[in-house]
């Protein structure tokens, strides 16, 4: 069994990763839905796969940095596997991220960026931008789950445990919707096991 599969089994179990028939807020359907908030509710899974990562990451890292907030848990346990110090940004009035409660960023200091799950890396590249306006150089980017298209966010590479590539279909061309599969909405009280009532 390869480490990818360990980890996407680990992921299946915890239900961070679930197959079925999905509709997804932005009205799309999908056949998988990735929720990494399940497998960080286990602190001994957040520690496991945050060391993991920890280790596939190139050396010299001085600090990590995540968006909030599903890449909080995840980026404080690799910073406490590299042994380095941890911060992440909020959104202020304008909505762009700023570092508050006294987080700063040297000049020079080297960062990686760590997310539960990258998709379209739109995160990653703001905290590239919040990264760089304090003279710090971001030098890695990294996610329990990389569904991006291109493994890389402007030429930076994602290092991830597991990667999906998850189709999405309108209703019109999904081909769960032809085959009478019920559809199930993330978050709702429905119960995916029994499937939309
Ligand atoms: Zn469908």
């Amino acid at each position: 069994m390869t480490d990818e599969t360990r980890w996407l089994d680990l992921l299946q179990e915890t239900g961070a990763v679930q197959s079925g028939h999905f509709l997804l807020s932005s009205g799309r359907h999908s056949g998988r839905y990735v929720q990494c908030a399940r497998v960080l509710e286990d602190p001994a899974h957040a520690e496991t796969l945050g060391a993991a990562l920890a280790a596939c990451l190139p050396k010299g890292i001085d600090r990590v940095a995540s968006p909030p907030l599903g890449g909080i848990l995840i980026g404080y346990e690799v910073a406490r596997g590299l042994g380095r110090p941890f911060l992440f940004p909020e959104r202020g009035p304008d909505g762009r991220f700023q570092l508050r409660r006294g987080f700063t960023l040297r000049a020079g200091e080297r960062i990686c960026i760590v997310e539960d799950v990258v998709t379209t890396g739109r995160t990653t590249r703001e905290l590239i931008d919040l990264v760089r306006g304090f003279g710090a150089e971001p030098v890695c980017s990294a996610a329990i789950v990389d569904r991006s298209e291109t493994h890389a966010v402007d030429g930076m590479p994602i290092h991830a445990l597991v990667h999906l590539s998850i189709p999405t279909y309108t209703y019109s061309e999904c081909p769960l919707c032809a085959s009478g599969t019920p559809l199930y909405q993330p978050g709702s009280r429905k119960d995916p096991a029994k499937g939309a009532e």
